[in-house]
């Protein structure tokens, strides 16, 4: 099948498993997550319709951007580092993965630098996988407080990772454990502080994340292929 195919397909299925939850189809992003993969195939993407688009390396995002449409919301999913966040200012529409408050600092420094406020959402490693970033359930709390004070930056809600599984069920439990955060969050009211976003749900498992309350799924394989780590980055 071709990338636009399978683009389309995965886009029916986001809209089925909205309905079937009772959600309103536009309460759910489908992001194309394309890191590794050649432009060819995000234009095919683009020209079935698809405007949002994750990337996890800074500068494949930036090589990318100028190269394709304008009216694209580029995402950053992956693990930032900070002396990398100067290139990426004012060219996303979310950073997914704010893995911790100095890496927010940063961002909101060259943001105010820049003149702008960068959304962001905070990521949490709800199933405490010691390989991965992300804030713990634990110290989320303290996080969040910290860094809805520094300015330039703007919290729209939660990210997380599940494990990958083959069975896709084993992860709602991570899933609605991060809903159940940006509620806990929500309660707070702290200025500066949103949780109408959550980032939850790839390939294996944005079903399940669908149906527990996601708005932004991040799907790569089952719409561009396997990853070919061996010739890139
Ligand atoms: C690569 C990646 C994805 C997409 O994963 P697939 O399993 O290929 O859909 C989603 N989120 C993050 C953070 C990723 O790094």
């Amino acid at each position: 099948m071709s990338c636009k195919e399978n683009y389309l397909e995965v886009l029916d299925k986001v809209k089925d498993d909205l309905k079937i939850a009772g959600r309103n189809p536009e309460e759910c992003t489908l992001v194309a997550v394309s890191k590794t993969k050649p432009l060819e195939l995000l234009k095919e993407a683009y020209d079935a319709g698809c405007r949002d688009f994750g990337e996890n390396y800074v500068q494949e995002l930036v090589d990318k951007i100028p190269q394709m449409p304008d009216d694209i919301r580029w995402h950053m999913i992956g693990h930032l580092q900070t002396n990398k966040v100067k290139y990426l200012i004012g060219k996303t529409y979310l950073i997914h993965s704010v893995d911790s408050v100095k890496l927010a600092k940063e961002i909101g420094k060259q943001s105010e630098k820049a003149g702008i406020t960068t959304d962001i959402l905070l990521e949490v490693n709800v199933a405490q996988e010691e390989s991965k970033f992300g804030f713990t359930e634990k110290n989320i709390m303290d996080s969040v407080l910290e860094i809805s004070k520094i300015p330039g930056v703007c919290v729209k809600g939660l990210m997380t990772s599940a494990p990958i599984c083959d069975n896709p069920e084993e992860n709602r439990t991570y899933f609605r454990k991060l809903k159940q955060l940006s509620i806990d969050i929500k309660k707070q009211n702290i200025d500066n502080v949103y949780m109408g976003f959550l980032s939850m749900g790839m390939s294996g498992d944005y079903e399940v994340a669908l149906s527990e309350g996601s708005t932004f799924v991040r799907v790569g394989t089952a719409i561009f292929g396997e990853r070919d780590y061996s010739k890139n980055i």
